[in-house]
């Protein structure tokens, strides 16, 4: 074989296509994975959104605030005295930093153990498989393969009312300019009150920012299980965020190192309010600018996804595309997933994904997690369901850990008991899902949940009480409540 061909090229080396590109060279297959990413020394960087501006900077944030927070408002409980706090955002920063150097750095680590080649330069896919290479200095190196994986990932959606400027991203910014505030905004403004909002919101609340949040959405967290949506947002106003519901933002205009954005409100009132920052956090597109050649042959969705089948294989055959840039959630874990899948099913393996069981996580304080269908979901479907809830509050752990603000609620068949959804509040809400996300791939009942001993305290206990209340037998249920 050539050096320039491959029998796997993925370009993109975020969750999806490196999880690919080490799958599929573990599978013995001649690998490479093309990333356009670049530091300022001109080193390729690996780990995509995720690593470097998405899931794991954004978690060291949210770690570091939860700390100080705790440390201001949460110690003098429990007997502990520290004097006055202060906070340092550049050595948080700092950290974060550093994390994300670690982590990113293990992704080049597993391609070299793994001997994945790794390619610096903008990948484009051409007709015939072949995949061609533009490096920084715009030098084009043409590569072919038996199979590509598009794993280009997804950017930020920018709306007119609020341009955030890619070189500035200072006042008002995306999700990447709200990891790097290097002081904290007074007041905080945010467009979209969803995953990001709610995640990067928290972060600089807890460290003093007056937080507003503007959802055009008339419910809070339209998407999620809507009584779990409901109890979240109580939570999250009694720390303060300021969640206004049902607003249209309308314009904004940069005044000195403010802005103003002008909104309708709710009663169809139009407002104005100053804010140091503004966070644009109402969702992300799909990223394929310069992907495709035009003679490259692969069709793309109605929303500019690249157009795939259930094992995420395009229009044409070798050519397989995972990740954000393909329908479902926009999740590391499902991008990941999908990345072993296509790369099982090269090396000739019937590999398989559930699309029904991908857990769903905003780490907040409490978390809010989720698998499965939700109440709504199940209602419209014309599905008869039972439901358990079981709040944190009769649990002994969360009393004793000061957390029991939430609950857990396990939805399963009105007739087969078998589980179909599980929705949560609370504190380890991320870990607690995952065990109910075990259970419904092994097709487990409510029932055979409930008949699992479960050590004692702790947390999951939430999870087995709800499982029995599903069928009217939670021992520690509070007031008698069956529901
Ligand atoms: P990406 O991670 O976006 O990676 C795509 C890579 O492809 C990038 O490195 C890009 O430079 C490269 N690329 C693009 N085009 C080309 C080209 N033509 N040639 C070469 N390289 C190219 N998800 C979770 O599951 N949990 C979380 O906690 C979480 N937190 C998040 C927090 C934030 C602030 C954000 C923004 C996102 C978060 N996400 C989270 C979402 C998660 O980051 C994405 O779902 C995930 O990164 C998608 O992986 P991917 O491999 O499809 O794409
Ligand atoms: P999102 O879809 O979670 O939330 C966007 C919110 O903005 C929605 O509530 C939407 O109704 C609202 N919105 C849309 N247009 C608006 C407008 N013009 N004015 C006011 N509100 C508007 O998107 P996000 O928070 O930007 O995050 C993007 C994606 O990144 C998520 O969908 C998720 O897949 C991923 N992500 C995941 C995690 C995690 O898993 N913990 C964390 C961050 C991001």
């Amino acid at each position: 074989m050539s050096d320039n061909k491959y029998d796997v090229i993925v370009i993109g080396s975020g969750p999806g296509g490196y999880v690919a590109a080490i799958r599929a060279a573990q599978l013995g297959l001649k690998t490479a994975c093309v990333e356009k990413w670049a530091n300022e020394a001109g080193k390729t960087v690996n780990g995509g959104t995720c690593l470097n501006v998405g899931c794991i900077p954004s978690k060291a944030l949210l770690d570091s605030s939860h700390r100080y927070h705790d440390a201001h408002d949460g110690f003098e409980k429990h007997g502990i005295s520290t004097g006055k706090l202060k906070i340092d955002v550049p050595a948080m920063l700092e950290r974060k930093d550093k994390v994300v150097a670690q982590m990113a750095g293990g992704v080049s680590g597993l391609f070299k153990a793994n001997k994945v080649t790794s390619i610096s330069g903008k990948g484009k896919l051409l007709a015939g498989k072949k995949v061609e290479v533009t490096d920084t200095k715009g030098q084009a190196t043409v590569y072919e393969a038996d199979n590509v994986i598009l794993a280009s990932g997804s950017v930020p959606v920018n709306i007119p009312v609020a341009p955030v400027d890619p070189e500035d991203n200072d006042i008002i910014v995306d999700s990447t300019g709200a990891l790097e505030f290097s002081s904290v905004p007074k007041t905080l403004g945010i467009i979209g009150a969803g995953v990001i909002g709610l995640e990067l919101g928290s972060v600089w609340s807890r460290l003093g920012s007056e937080v507003v949040c503007l959802e055009a959405m008339d419910d809070f967290l339209a998407m999620m299980d809507q009584q779990i949506a409901k109890e979240s947002g109580k939570i999250f106003k009694k720390q303060g965020l300021d969640v206004r519901l049902s607003c249209r933002v309308t314009g904004t205009k940069i005044k000195g190192k403010k802005v103003e954005v002008t909104y309708v409100d709710k009663e169809g009132n139009e407002q104005n309010q100053t804010f140091d920052k503004l966070i644009v956090s109402v969702g992300r597109r799909p990223y394929t600018e310069g992907l495709l050649a035009q003679d490259s042959g692969v069709n793309m969705d109605e929303r500019g996804f690249v157009f795939v089948d259930e094992n995420c294989s395009t229009n044409v055959p070798g050519v397989w595309a995972v990740g954000d840039i393909v329908r479902g959630p926009m999740l590391a874990h499902k991008a990941s997933e999908e990345g072993v899948i296509v790369a099982e099913r090269i090396a000739g393996q019937k590999a398989m994904m559930n699309y029904d069981v991908i857990p769903n996580v905003i780490y907040t304080y409490p978390e809010v997690a989720s698998v499965g269908q939700t109440e709504e979901q199940l209602k419209s479907a014309g599905e008869e369901y039972k439901v358990g809830t079981f709040p944190f509050l009769a649990v002994g752990r969360a009393v004793a850990a000061d957390s029991q603000d939430g609950m857990v609620k396990i939805i399963s068949h009105a007739k087969t008991d078998r589980i179909l959804g599980c929705h949560i509040v609370g504190p380890s809400a991320s870990d607690l899902v995952q065990q109910v996300a075990i259970a419904m791939e092994f097709g487990s009942t409510a029932e055979d949940i409930g008949m699992i001993v479960f050590g004692h305290p702790t947390f999951s206990e939430a999870v087995k009480e709800a499982a029995l209340a599903a069928n009217g037998h939670a021992i520690h249920m509070p007031n008698r409540k069956r529901r």
